[in-house]
């Protein structure tokens, strides 16, 4: 599909047309100096003077002579670069007003970026008002950050009231750097845990796992984190109390930070590239502003190897990260407790770009492998436009009902456990068939027993399996004072365990116990006829009396041995107010809208 991708700045517009399936550049154009005097365009090799010209002006010059260099046929869609979706978006978005009004309500978190976005929106909607627009979002990727990593420790109140957490930013290249990174490595992004490490001007380092964002060095600005061109990264916060005492009010301390610090600050230069020739000359500013970049970058990737638990590709991107040998030798020197092992050579020819989109950089025998990725916002941009827009081709898509299935807590035994509970040699008693072809609900129940409290009654499924697993809702969770993480079946290292209560005897489990992430049975032959793929996440909205809900997050668990069903649990079942009459819409990952009738199986908690 021909997308056109715009991207304003406060005092600059970069523009072209792409060809979203195979990322060819038919045309560029951009304008400097925005609204001041010299104004100038250039589409190809043609200089435009405009002068004065504001967002609007421009972009009206600009749009059509960028159709034309690009051939003159007219774009499918438009994809817009914004910076800040604020809490709202977390995917990208077909503009309306209402998404207009919502990315300027979010300007009051990017005050410098959004106004200039949002012109490049308006002007680019009067100009082709027939075509579709799509915002996409710097801070999306994000919005998947757990809990624990989005808050700040401060009174949450207080958060609340300022929308006070780390949303992340440089969203669109880590997504886009890692699925790279993923298909250059021939793996599919879910199996993979990747450190992405974006050396810009700007620069930022992300934690993906299986394709979601679970930490990002941004936080509320993108002023945290990594040493940056002009900006600080990481400070104590003391220090701009001690300032403030001084007499730095906050346009001294936003101009210190965002632009006086970082290389620039500790070295009198901002450039990576005059920077590494001062050091090589003996510059000792340079020199230690080498030795804090990298020694910063490497701290956050040694912090982000224990939040995934492990690395399996570690990748550079950015202007610094695509071309700098020396920062990423130094921020790869003894990685090997990582499994992380450079190879020298190829680290030093490894220069990133379109023509070389991606350059493996680690030793063969790496365990973790080292990546050199050269980003492409604008294809990622484009290519997420055109995925919008063909969705909404689709939305008239043949209606497929799913069966929704709603699963009381319940326990899966293994065969040694079943037997320490119900006496040697036990076997289960099926009471009836579960939907999923050989799976029953035994006759058998159990206790548990957690730190707080106890839960009697609770059903035994069959048959056994390699593992025990117990699989309980957050309200279970409160009531015996266990802290159960969101996990698809079988997944149950690192979670915790409670004691269970059988007839023969007691079992202290030291792991099992999850909360089931809500989930789609389905056969291959009905994951093609939706448009769905193993292990893809997507939503339901659920259509219930009064209370009308959209399940995100749902995975998509692909099995010739399985039969067509949701599984949700009774916490989510009680939230949609699910009943006979409920109906349920699928989306596949943006693409289709389908209508879906449910079903109601499985054992209720009364009461
Ligand atoms: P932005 O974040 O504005 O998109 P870039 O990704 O283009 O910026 O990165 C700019 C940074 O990349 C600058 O610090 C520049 O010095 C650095 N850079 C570009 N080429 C090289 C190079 N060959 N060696 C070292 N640094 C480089």
């Amino acid at each position: 599909m021909r997308i056109a991708v715009i991207n304003c700045g406060s005092s600059s517009i970069k523009a072209c047309i792409l060809e979203s399936a195979d990322g060819r550049r038919l045309a560029s154009a951009s304008v400097e100096r925005v609204g001041e005097l010299a104004t100038v365009l250039s589409v190809g090799q043609q200089s435009i003077a405009l002068d004065g010209a504001d967002h609007r002006a421009a972009l009206q010059r600009l749009l059509p002579l960028l159709i034309e260099a690009a051939g003159g046929q007219a774009v499918a869609a438009v994809g817009h670069r914004v910076v800040h979706g604020g809490e709202q978006f977390d995917r990208p978005v077909r503009i309306d007003d209402t998404v207009e009004q919502a990315i300027e309500a979010a300007a009051a978190l990017a005050p410098l970026h959004n106004p200039p976005n949002l012109a490049g929106i308006r002007a680019a909607r009067e100009v082709l008002p027939d075509v579709a627009h799509v915002a996409v979002f710097d801070t999306a990727f994000f919005a998947t950050l757990p809990r624990r990593a989005s808050r700040y420790a401060i009174p949450q109140v207080l958060a609340e009231k300022y929308q006070i957490k780390r949303f992340g930013f440089h969203g669109t290249s880590h997504r886009y750097v890692a699925q790279r990174a993923a298909s250059a490595l021939g793996s599919d992004i879910r199996d993979l845990r990747i450190i992405s490490c974006h050396l810009g001007n700007g620069c930022s380092v992300a934690a993906i796992e299986g394709g979601r964002a679970i930490e990002t060095s941004m936080g509320m600005t993108p002023l945290e984190g990594l040493v940056m061109g002009s900006r600080s990264g990481d400070i104590d916060a003391g220090i701009l109390l001690a300032l403030m005492r001084d007499g730095y009010d906050a346009e001294a301390l936003d101009a210190l930070l965002n632009r006086q610090s970082g290389l620039l600050g500790l070295s009198g230069k901002r450039d990576m590239r005059d920077i590494e020739a001062a050091a090589a000359d003996g510059d000792d500013g340079a020199r230690l502003a080498l030795a804090v970049f990298a020694h910063r970058v490497r701290k956050y990737v040694g912090a982000y190897a224990a939040v995934l638990g492990g690395v399996d590709a570690l990748v550079f991107t950015g202007g610094i990260g695509q071309n700098s040998a020396l920062i990423r030798h130094r921020v790869c020197q003894r990685m090997e407790f990582l499994g992380a092992r450079l190879c020298e050579e190829r680290n030093r020819q490894a220069r990133a770009d379109h023509q070389h989109p991606d350059l493996i950089i680690s030793q063969d025998h790496s365990r973790c492998q080292i990546i050199v990725v050269a980003t492409d916002e604008e294809l990622a941009i484009a290519r997420d436009a055109a995925q919008l827009c063909a969705a909404a081709a689709m939305a008239d898509a043949e209606q497929l009902a799913i069966p929704l299935a709603v699963s009381a807590r319940h326990v899966h035994l293994s065969e040694r456990d079943l037997g320490m509970l119900f006496g040697e040699g036990y076997t289960l008693t099926p009471e009836r068939p579960l939907s999923q072809p050989g799976q029953f609900a035994a006759q058998e129940r159990v206790s548990l027993v957690g730190p707080r409290g106890r839960i009697d009654g609770v059903r035994v499924l069959g048959p056994t399996r390699s593992q025990t697993q117990v699989e309980i809702s957050r309200t279970d969770e409160f009531r015996l004072g266990v802290d159960a993480p969101v996990r698809a079946s079988g997944d149950v290292d690192n979670s915790p365990g409670l004691t269970l209560v059988g007839p023969a005897g007691e079992l202290a489990l030291s792991c099992g116990v999850i909360c089931a992430w809500r989930h789609i049975h389905i056969t291959p032959k009905d994951a093609k006829r939706f448009g769905v793929r193993d292990r893809d996440l997507v939503s339901v909205a659920v259509d219930s009396a009064g209370r009308d809900l959209i399940f995100g997050d749902v995975l998509v668990r692909v099995s010739e041995r399985f039969s067509l069903e949701m599984h949700i649990d009774t916490d989510e079942a009680n939230a949609a107010e699910i009943d006979g009459e409920s109906q349920a819409c699928l989306w596949s990952a943006g693409r289709d809208v389908r209508l879906v009738r449910r079903t109601v199986a499985g054992d209720r908690p009364k009461g």
